[in-house]
């Protein structure tokens, strides 16, 4: 036998002005060919459990593209043609089953849905092939992503630390179906609600719920598989919101009313899907209130990880007015302030107009720099290997990066975006982020799988950013009409 096995991952934010061409798309842009197996096996992706099933199958298999990039603006469309090209090519050599990594959030320049076209022209090149797909929590799913593929299963925990059983999950599922054993039939639909991101959490409230629904109509045998998706609403599309999928064995009928179950438990939890922020300076000044540390501060409106710019300086502005001392921040994303600091060297004391250099035009706004003053401590290559439980042993990096102490707050600046979900951030410039009273982290959930075991507290902080949670800062033009909660729907 043999197999095509491929990762193409993106969540496209359709206001951020963060651009997204290849070379975002890995360390040193995206893996093609044998380089994939190299950069991921062994690691708790889809994909590394794609590699483990094909050689417990003692299948030959080829890896045209492994790839995955920070949510950012709408993926160039040459990146899109490079990476969906590579996978075409393969497929159309001649395989036997084709196991693919993916988001459901991709927005291509050319498409609103990146997923659905990759499909429809593998479809179109291979009918009949066997297609696994794994899809990630925040999909925003559509009619041609389901209809042309075999079998389709989506993570169940956000943050997401379950990528590779959910590889697993849908390469067993295509397997049983290469063998004869079972027979795939799907079944998926939407609601109209557009639930905000950080009311999707797993570890408690209702996107919880629905998982654990989902989870048991798979334990007592009722179906294959069954996901209910919180979809990425940042994406100016038509599909954008929340949705559930079912695979059940053979009697579609079975996956229908399982699908029918999820989606009207998400109906019913609309409103605890509904984000209430409080306004950003009572947040400092509870946090400033707060005895012990490690205070997590969290300014998730500019959360790289869902397209934001990680320069806005809002917060970091607010924590230096209210005067709270013992603070690190991770990180802003600034390669000009970066270029400066490295060449003034360690130990260099400088001046400089801090983040806020990329404008966000789909909100009208233009960049604010804060000015900082502070001494160069650390220059770093700023590459490091996950250690916590979300991506764990995958290679990144941030870029050149530099520890900028300014006495009460230091700044992780650094050339690349990278959510802190791991606490190299910090350590690759020497903070130890378990000694500080506050950490800033520019992160909605993600940072919830590393930095939960450290903290003491936990503030939401309302800043600026393309990921902010109030709806009507959007201008969606596409998005489907009416939909909760931008709309009256009683
Ligand atoms: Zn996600």
């Amino acid at each position: 036998m043999r197999f095509v096995i491929a990762m193409m991952k993106h969540e496209s934010n359709t206001f951020s002005p963060v651009p997204t061409r290849l070379d975002r798309f890995g360390p040193d842009g995206a893996y093609f060919g044998e380089d994939c197996v190299e950069a991921f096996e062994g690691g708790n992706q889809a994909f590394s459990a794609y590699l483990d099933l094909a050689r417990e199958e003692g299948a030959e298999f080829t890896t045209p593209v492994a790839a995955t990039a920070l949510p950012s603006g709408p993926v160039d469309a040459e990146a899109y043609e490079a990476m969906a090209g590579a996978i075409l090519a393969d497929v159309g050599k001649g395989c036997d089953a084709l196991l693919l990594d993916l988001h459901g959030a991709m927005v291509s320049e050319a498409y609103d849905d990146g997923e659905g076209e990759l499909l429809t022209r593998i479809r179109e090149a291979a009918p009949g092939l066997p297609i696994a797909v794994a899809l990630d929590l925040h999909t925003n799913l559509t009619e041609d992503m389901v209809a042309n593929c075999t079998a389709m299963v989506g993570y169940k925990t956000y943050p997401h630390i379950d990528k590779y059983e959910v590889g697993a999950h849908a390469g067993r599922i295509l397997l049983g179906a290469l063998a004869g054993e079972v027979e795939p039939a799907m079944a998926w639909g939407n609601k109209p609600m557009l639930p905000h991101t950080l009311c999707m959490g797993t570890d408690e409230g209702p996107m919880k719920d629905l998982v654990d629904m989902a989870r048991q109509a798979e334990e007592t045998g009722e179906v294959l598989a069954a996901t209910a998706f919180g979809g990425f609403p940042l994406a100016d599309i038509h599909n954008a919101g929340a949705s559930a999928v079912v695979v059940a064995d053979g009697n579609v009928s079975v996956a229908e009313a399982v699908r029918d179950r999820l989606l009207d438990a998400a109906w019913e939890r609309r409103e605890a899907f509904v984000y209430h922020p409080e306004p950003l300076s009572d947040s400092i000044a509870r946090a400033k209130a707060l005895e012990e540390g490690p205070v997590l501060l969290i300014d998730h409106a500019d959360n790289a990880a869902s397209g934001g710019t990680q320069d806005t300086m809002a917060v970091v502005a607010e924590i230096m007015r209210q005067g709270l001392d013992d603070v690190a921040v991770a990180i802003v994303a600034d390669p000009g302030a970066v270029s400066e600091l490295i060449e003034a060297g360690v130990g260099a004391e400088k001046i400089l107009p801090l983040g806020g250099k990329v404008s966000m035009p789909a909100l009208g706004m233009q960049g604010r720099p804060h000015e900082v003053a502070g001494t160069v401590r650390v220059i770093s290559n700023g590459e490091f290997t996950v250690t916590g439980p979300m991506n764990t042993g995958m290679k990144t990096t941030m870029g050149r990066s530099v520890m900028l102490d300014a006495g009460s707050i230091q700044f992780v600046v650094t050339e690349r975006n990278i959510e802190p979900w791991d606490l190299g951030v910090f350590h690759n410039v020497g903070i130890d982020p378990t000694r500080k009273k506050y950490l800033v982290l520019k992160s909605r959930i993600h940072y919830r799988a590393a930095f939960m075991p450290i903290a003491k507290h936990v503030i939401e902080c309302d800043g600026v950013g393309v990921t902010g949670s109030d709806y009507s800062m959007f201008k969606f033009e596409k998005l489907r009409r009416p939909i909760y909660p931008l709309d009256d729907m009683a």
